[in-house]
This record gives structure tokens, sequence and C-alpha cells, in this order.
């Protein structure tokens, strides 16, 4: 069917998500936390999901729900089980009424030559990493649809884009997402649906601030040469992307000025896909 364009409301308010209500998998920490974060400051509710310590996840909720005056939800699913993700979905629908925006971004990572990758670490990469996003999608597109508004937003890497070695599992999970990406944005383009993958490079993180320190003892070199030489070797402009650029580019991609993005795959990677 052929749409005539019609006048957008591009981000006439600095809350362009008023009135959404997002999912966001694998956000009590890091990448996930800080787009759950930007997505309540543009006005969306949210439901919070992951795994850590339930005083600390409690605090998280409500102090997001009263510094943006949104509804703030938290589902412990365990992205690697297909039917919890279904519950989470079914959960999010009770509460926010409708499910605008899903955001995948739950993973885990394991480092191993191929010839000695434990089986049952690829299965829950796989899992973890790639097929909780088939499961979350299916479970919220066809109410996407209907209501002719939706927005995927998959958080792939760097490594969907290329490879590195002893990141058998993490690479096909990354690259599989990308391609996940593409069919929902085929699916759904003429229902209004966007699907987009974000591809970051290094991003600071608790983990990544852990494995300077580990990385630092380890080689028994300063911090500084384990974050310019280990670290960011592959990332140009040698600096790690913060949390808040990548929650800036969800919230950008889940606005009116994100109608026409889809199907993408999009490095915010200092470069490094650039060599
Ligand atoms: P993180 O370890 O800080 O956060 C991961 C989150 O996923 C946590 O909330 C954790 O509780 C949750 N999680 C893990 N297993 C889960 C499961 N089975 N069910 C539900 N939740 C689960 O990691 P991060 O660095 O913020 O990474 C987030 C995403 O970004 C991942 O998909 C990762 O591959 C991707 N990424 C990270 C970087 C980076 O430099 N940090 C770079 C590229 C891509």
């Amino acid at each position: 069917m052929l749409v005539l364009n019609k006048k957008l409301d591009m981000q006439s308010s600095r809350r362009p998500l008023e009135g959404r209500a997002a999912i966001v998998t694998g956000s009590t920490s890091g990448i996930g936390l800080g787009i759950a974060k930007a997505l309540a400051e543009a006005g969306s509710a949210v439901m919070l999901n992951g795994f850590g310590d339930r005083d600390d996840i409690e605090m998280q909720r409500q102090s997001l729900a009263e510094a943006h005056d949104v509804d703030v939800a938290y589902s412990d699913a365990d992205m690697s089980q297909a039917d919890a993700i279904r519950s989470m979905a079914e959960q999010a629908t009770r509460r926010f009424g409708q499910v605008d925006i899903v955001v995948n971004n739950a993973g885990i990572q394991h480092v191993s030559p191929v010839e000695a990758f434990p089986p049952e670490k690829w299965d829950q990469i796989l899992a973890i990493n790639l097929s909780s996003a088939f499961h979350l999608v299916r479970a919220t597109f066809e109410g996407m649809k209907t209501r002719k508004f939706g927005r995927v937003v998959n958080i792939s890497s760097a490594h969907g884009l290329i490879a590195s070695p002893f990141k058998a599992a993490y690479v096909a999970a990354k690259h599989g997402i990308v391609g996940f990406t593409k069919v929902v944005a085929l699916e759904g383009a003429e229902a209004g649906v966007t699907s987009n993958a974000i591809c970051p490079g290094y991003v600071w993180t608790p983990l990544v601030e852990k494995q300077i320190d580990d990385q630092a003892k380890s080689h028994k070199i300063p911090r500084e040469a384990v974050i310019r030489d280990v670290l960011l070797k592959n990332q140009p402009n040698k600096r790690f992307a913060a949390v808040e650029e990548i929650g800036a580019l969800a919230v950008f991609l889940c606005s009116e000025g994100g109608t026409s993005i889809t199907g993408t795959a999009i490095p915010v990677d200092g470069g490094w896909t650039a060599h």
C-alpha cells in the first residue's frame, strides 16, 4: 500500500517518547541500563530486566520512575528461556497496556578457541544473544503492527560486522542478529515498525573496567597500556563509547525522526569497522 507522507511530529517536545512503553532486556547494568535511563528520560515507560541484587534493582527502578515521572517495572525473566520471555511480554502488556519498543540487549561472552569451545556455552550464548530477540519480537510484533507503530532495537556489536578469533559463538550470534534485524525490518516496514541493530565497539561499562584491572595485573603493564594497546588496539579514536551515547542513538531510532531508518546495522565503534 502506498502511503502519502503525513507530517511527522519531529521531536517537538523534549520528551519524544512520551506515552510509549518499552522493554529493555539485560537492563540491570551497563549498556542496557544506559538505554533504559535514556528511554525513561525521553518519556517512555520501561520494563527493566536482568539479574542482580534485588534491593539494588528495586532502588534503580524507583529512582528512574521518580526522576522521569514514568512507569518503570521489572522482570527477572531469564533470556535463555522462551517461556519466560513470553511471560515478560505479557507482564509488560498488562502493566503498560501495550509494548511499542523492544530493545534486545541482554548478552554474554565466552572466549575460547573453536576446538575447545564448550558446546553448552555455544548453546547458551546463541540462546541469550540471539534467540531471545526472536522470542521477544515474536511475542510483541503483532501488537506493534496492529497499532501501526513499533521500534525494534537490537544491540549487536562491531562483532556483528567483523570477526575476532576465539569468540565463535559471540560473533555468530551478533552476525545472526544483524540478519534477524533485516528480516523484521522488511516484515514491519508497511506497518510502521522499524528494526535496527546498533553495533558498538568498546563501551565503558563496569565489565570493561574490571577487564582493565585484570589484564593490567596479568600482563604486568599499566592500565593506560591495557586501554590503548590491548582493548582499544582496533578502535581508531582510542576512546570507549559511553553508555549514554548508545542510549541517545536508541532514543533517536525510537522517535519520529527514526521513521525511515530501518534494516540498518549502525556502528558506534570510533571507526573500528572502517578498517
Ligand atoms: P553487562 O554484563 O554490563 O550487562 C548485561 C546485562 O544482561 C545485565 O543486566 C545482565 O543481568 C543481563 N543478562 C545476562 N544474562 C541474562 C539472562 N540470561 N537473562 C536476562 N538478563 C541477562 O554487559 P554490557 O557490556 O552492558 O553488554 C550489553 C550488550 O551490549 C550485550 O549484548 C553485549 O554483547 C553488547 N555489547 C557490549 C559492548 C561493550 O563494550 N560493553 C560492546 C559491543 C556490544
